[in-house]
């Protein structure tokens, strides 16, 4: 192993670099969970998770990765035998869809190329079409960490309103929450999944699901079992602070830091953040004369950048040596897309100098593998930051030649 000198660059999509504010938030000694000072931390989190997602409902937090609170959502509103509507928009979707089939969920899994997100003109058609309410649920993915593609979920909201169906919407938006502008109540969404080490900028550990009074009114009478899972069981203790079980106190401490970080720079402002980043990236990845692997530049995500290698040359063989050479870690195709894509990350901790870095690792890697580009792609991202210049940039000041 080469050993390296300075911070690594974490640009993979998630887990996401976690800010020093969070890391010195978390770095206190374990409390006791039942008692008044744990309370209020507790009612802290739950009120601020909140603001998070937009919405005046419960938010449940589990100690559990994201995949947990996929669970969660499935076995808290559906019952063997249910049939939902999802759309094949990449590797999470498919393993969402493979979840619910596991639980017994008939999946009207609608295929996808990998390389957009929804068609939501097929969502309207395909609940248009069931006229008999046969679909309980419409699931589909915000932000697609495998593809780079976001999916937009007001529009979904619209389709399910314009059929003039009952299905809940339930949306996974681990890596789009506190990155990507996500409005629960607004959206009409019923239950939202989401994780702590993406926009949260956590270490992982944390699951969360946003729950409207719908999904809450359909988890009293579904069927399927659960426990750990089971929101009713988590709202009680919820009420006053407590979790029913042992909860991940050290994160939680990290989670109010987070939330008062995202509130300060206030959320529009990072919404702006990620997006001026991403287009400064696809800018570069556009110069080098290679292909961003989303084709729809509504969908293009504020959060990752998925760059197709040329043909014959291995996203995977590239990685390692960028890991090697500059220390910098990249995110890997996943599934369909192994070894022909890498994935670059700007999400959450990330800034202007962050990128230009991470770009320019990205661009010596190419010289140091060979991999056929065109030289300059650091410079056009950098044009579109200085023509984009971030809303509290002080970009009037000129400097004085003296
Ligand atoms: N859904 C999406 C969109 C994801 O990006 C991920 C993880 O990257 C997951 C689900 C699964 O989350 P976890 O790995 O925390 O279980």
């Amino acid at each position: 192993m080469t050993r390296h000198q300075g911070r690594h660059f974490l640009q993979i999509p998630g887990p996401s670099p976690v800010p020093d504010r969070v890391l010195r938030a978390m770095d206190m000694p374990v409390i006791d969970h039942r008692s008044a000072e744990f309370a209020e931390l507790g009612k802290a989190v739950l009120e601020g998770s909140k603001t998070i997602f937009k919405t005046t409902s419960p938010v449940i937090i589990y100690p559990s990765s994201g995949t947990g609170a996929w669970e969660a959502a499935i076995v808290n509103t559906l019952s063997p035998g249910d049939k939902v509507l999802m759309v094949e928009t990449g590797h999470f979707a498919t393993l969402w869809r493979q979840m619910a089939a596991r639980w017994g969920i008939e999946v009207d899994f609608v295929p996808g190329d990998w390389r957009r997100g929804v068609d939501t003109n097929v969502i309207e058609e395909k609940l248009t079409a069931d006229k008999s309410h046969q679909l309980k649920a419409v699931m589909v993915v915000h932000n697609e960490t495998s593809t780079g593609a976001t999916s937009g979920i007001g529009e979904v909201r619209a389709a399910i309103d314009s059929a003039k169906h009952p299905a809940l919407l339930m949306v996974d938006t681990i890596s789009g929450l506190g990155s990507a502008d996500f409005r629960f109540d607004e959206w009409g969404v019923d239950v939202a999944v989401s994780c702590s080490q993406k926009g949260f900028m956590l270490p992982p550990g944390l699951g969360f699901n946003a729950i409207s009074d719908k999904a809450r009114a359909t988890a009293k009478t579904n069927k399927l079992p659960r426990s750990f899972w089971d929101w009713e069981e988590m709202l009680k203790p919820n009420a006053n602070g407590f979790f029913p079980y042992t909860p991940a106190t050290n994160l939680l401490y990290g989670l109010r830091e987070a939330i008062a970080m995202l509130l300060e720079e206030g959320l529009d402002a990072v919404f702006a953040r990620h997006q001026r980043l991403a287009a400064a990236a696809r800018a570069a990845v556009n110069h080098w004369g290679l292909e961003v692997l989303c084709q729809e530049p509504k969908d293009f995500s504020p959060v990752l950048t998925a760059v197709l290698m040329p043909p014959g040359y291995d996203a995977d063989a590239y990685r390692k040596l960028v890991l090697e050479n500059y220390n910098m870690s990249l995110g890997s195709g996943l599934s369909k897309v192994a070894g022909k894509v890498f994935r670059i990350g700007h999400l959450g901790e990330c800034n202007e100098l962050t990128l230009v870095g991470a770009l320019s690792g990205v661009e010596m890697g190419f010289v140091a593998a060979g991999v056929p580009h065109r030289a300059g792609g650091v410079d056009a991202a950098m044009k579109v930051l200085e023509e984009h210049p971030q809303g509290n940039a002080v970009s009037h000041l000129k400097v004085v030649k003296t």
